[in-house]
């Protein structure tokens, strides 16, 4: 696999970096995944955009511009022969002299890395067709989750404990309220309207989910973005979660109890159909 790594395409037993790295030492870094369906890029605006924010939100500066950042994904994808899968970036603060808490002197390079994750039948995933099973469990994160940084320690240990538990993924919950997945974003339907918590510190705003409200505002779908608890969820008629690798992922398992009829539910189908084919259609 070719990756790439401060400037420079290597094989990936060529690339290096260093043990002082803050992203290493400190998990002070960023990081976006972008899916890559029929060798292009699945909502690249959206990720670039959340990028520059996470960067700017961590006053740490952008290695390259987001022209020459499209330019790097794509020439991932051609050298990798990638037709469906994963673009991982991460930035980090980069290299200091010594280990340190305090940021390194402005002038510090940052550290800028990519690799490509080939995943042949990612758009027809068999979970799509069954729909995954979730656990509830207490969101322990720090308070800055719209940040997408690679401190993922957390919704590691939670995707661990929906292992364990039998199940494929984890809900978060935060004072009574569903956050988010352990790396997606968290859905209800109950009588045609799509719940979904509003925008905050508390989750990541997900780029797969700004674009399924707007498909299912046009779909002339009622949207509530309100937080909802783990019962409200046990009550409705569908359950999905939302990721760029997962697109429109069905829930029929909520900590061991069905919801709804046990099996994907139609409005999930549809808005999974809709979702894939308007982004296959703008991918660039
Ligand atoms: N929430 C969390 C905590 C995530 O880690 C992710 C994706 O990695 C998402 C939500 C979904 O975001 P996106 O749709 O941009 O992939």
């Amino acid at each position: 696999r070719t990756v790439y790594v401060n400037g420079q395409y290597l094989p990936e037993e060529e690339a290096k970096v260093s043990i002082f790295d803050r992203g290493f030492l400190f998990a002070d870094g960023v990081y976006e995944v972008t899916s890559v369906l029929g060798g292009k890029l699945v909502d690249f605006g959206g990720h670039a955009k959340r990028l520059e924010r996470s960067l700017k939100e961590l006053d740490m500066a952008a290695p390259v511009d987001m022209d020459e950042l499209l330019e790097i994904h794509r020439q991932l994808v051609e050298k990798n022969g990638i037709d469906e899968g994963l673009i991982y970036l991460q930035i980090t603060r980069g290299a200091a002299a010594d280990r340190d808490f305090a940021f390194p002197p402005e002038d510090t390079p940052p550290t800028i890395v990519l690799f490509t994750q080939s995943k042949p039948g990612l758009a027809d995933s068999p979970a799509a067709r069954t729909g995954i099973k979730v656990i509830s469990i207490e969101d322990q994160r720090w308070g800055r989750r719209d940040i997408k940084t690679v401190q993922l320690l957390y919704p590691s240990m939670g995707k661990m404990m929906a292992k364990a538990a039998g199940a494929d993924d984890a809900w978060m919950v935060e004072d009574g309220f569903v956050t988010e997945g352990t790396s997606n974003n968290a859905y209800i339907i109950k009588n045609g309207t799509l719940i979904t918590r509003h925008l905050g510190n508390e989750i990541l705003h997900g780029i797969t989910r700004a674009a399924v409200l707007r498909f299912a505002r046009e779909a002339q779908m009622t949207v509530e973005e309100r937080p909802f608890t783990i019962d409200e969820a046990k009550e409705a008629d569908e359950a999905f979660i939302t990721s760029a690798s997962a697109f429109v992922m069905p829930v029929v398992e909520l900590d061991g109890q069905t919801i709804g009829a046990g099996a994907p539910g139609a409005v999930s189908a549809r808005l999974r159909e809709i979702y894939l084919d308007e982004m296959r259609k703008a991918a660039v």
